[in-house]
């Protein structure tokens, strides 16, 4: 049931002395580096006195506006030849950052997929249809060769076109998949239209749900829909991308690889580290890279540790299902509101289709928000109060969570933009 039973299950004292040892490597290699080259000198940062994963504190932060100030080549502690690989962020605002791999660092990579996917239970014998962009997004190639090494049969298909995924699911008996879980809900309406039922009609049985937020509720729902296990899968393309956390059979937390990275959470405001199990900033330190390694880079990912040992046997610790962004967060009139919280709410509300769209705007001096929900087709064209009563009970329902009341447009199935990549689910038309 362990792709590495030693290291997932090593006891937390030889676990943190084993990341000590790497972080004294990391700072040695990237002291070479012109930006952290230039940080250690500027505060006077002596990497010798750096001893235990305690000590990590004492380093300075690394922001997204760092990679961006340093781009493309001030973070290399290595030289160009070295390097195999570059992929970057999906950033969908200012300029997208890159990350360069060595060898040694697309193998580390590679085996921390192949870990997480073989502890959900995939193996050789399954065939892997992969359904993420390729390319320069590192959901692609990352799960590709880490599926290849545990030996699964892989279908690179790639993102979108839903009918020949279908297709490709049931003439090559796919067994696990990997998508993004707005996409999942999506490609169950296309399945509904062929007249495919995924429960019977196909051999699925695990699904890698990941890249995007999303409640236990939605996941809920798609494993519902599809009948298979749906295991959450997070990472950042400055981390590699996925493999950095990943749920076990236990589907209750996400095991963070810490042989690979240090893990902080911290107040996104004071900056200041937060006791185990507190809600904050998940910041984290690359231990294995050597093209480009990263000190405490700040995710912008709001999460908690979960406390205790999980079990599933192995000591690494878990983090909580991602709430949001510190840049998703939505202030309306002065109320603090994560998309997460109206995605939870709609999924648990009969009829409810399989997409949603947040509008903010301002009226006057107010602002306004209004939620576009998809609902399903059977609901659509019927009787008129059911669909008011309908309409009625979602923005309840928002109301008592958010606090605010919303307006709720309800839409036909289909009607709302979709995207290939990550959802789309706010439009903040105050910033046009
Ligand atoms: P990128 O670097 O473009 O791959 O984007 C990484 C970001 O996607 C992360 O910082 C998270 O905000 C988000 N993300 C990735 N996986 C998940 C997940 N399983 N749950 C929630 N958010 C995720
Ligand atoms: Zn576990």
């Amino acid at each position: 049931m362990y792709w590495e039973k030693e290291i997932e299950t090593m006891d937390r004292g030889n676990l943190e002395k084993l990341q000590a040892a790497r972080l004294g490597e990391t700072l040695g290699r990237a002291q070479k580096s012109p930006h952290y080259g230039k940080v250690f000198k500027e505060t006077r940062l002596d990497t010798d006195r750096i001893w235990t994963v305690a000590d990590v504190g004492m380093l300075p932060l690394t922001t997204k506006e760092d990679l961006r100030e340093q781009w493309p080549y001030g973070f290399l502690a290595c030289s160009r030849d070295e390097l195999i690989r570059m992929h970057s962020s999906s950033g969908t605002t200012g300029r997208a950052t890159v990350i360069f791999h060595t060898d040694g660092d697309i193998a580390a990579w590679t085996n921390l997929l192949a870990r997480s996917m073989y502890m959900t239970g995939m193996r050789r014998s399954d065939v892997f249809q992969n359904m993420m962009t390729y390319g320069l997004f590192t959901g692609g190639l990352g799960f590709h060769y880490g599926a290849e090494k545990i030996g699964a049969l892989v279908i690179p298909a790639g993102a979108g076109n839903s009918k020949r995924q279908i297709q490709l699911m049931r003439d090559f008996d796919t067994t696990a998949i990997h998508i993004i879980p707005s996409y999942a809900l999506h490609l169950s309406t296309v399945f509904a239209e062929t007249g495919v039922d995924p429960r019977r009609d196909t051999k699925l049985k695990i699904a890698f749900l990941g890249a995007e937020p999303h409640s236990e509720k939605m996941r809920l729902k798609i494993e519902e829909l599809y009948g298979f296990k749906g295991f959450n899968s997070y990472g950042l393309s400055e981390m590699n991308g996925p493999g950095v956390a990943f749920e076990c059979p236990e589907q209750n937390g996400m095991h963070i690889w810490e042989d690979n990275y240090i893990v902080e959470i911290i107040d996104p405001v004071t900056l200041k580290p937060l006791p185990e199990g507190e809600e904050g900033e998940l910041v984290m330190t690359t231990l294995l890279r050597e093209g480009m390694p990263i000190i405490r880079y700040r995710t912008k990912d709001l999460t908690r540790i979960i406390p205790g040992p999980c079990p599933c046997g192995r000591t690494h610790r878990r983090i909580e299902r991602i709430k949001g962004r510190t840049d998703d967060m939505m202030i309306l009139k002065g109320v603090n509101i994560f998309p997460i919280q109206i995605e939870r709410r709609l999924m648990e509300i009969p009829g409810v289709g399989t997409n949603f769209l947040i509008i903010l705007d301002r009226e006057g001096y107010n602002d306004s928000m209004t939620v576009k929900v998809e609902i399903q087709r059977e609901f659509f064209g019927g009787d008129l109060h059911q669909l008011e009563a309908l309409r009625r009970r979602i923005v309840e329902e928002l109301r008592s969570d958010i606090l605010i009341t919303p307006r709720v447009d309800l839409v036909e199935p289909d009607s709302l933009p979709k995207s290939e990549g990550k959802a789309v689910r706010v439009v903040d038309k105050r910033k046009e």
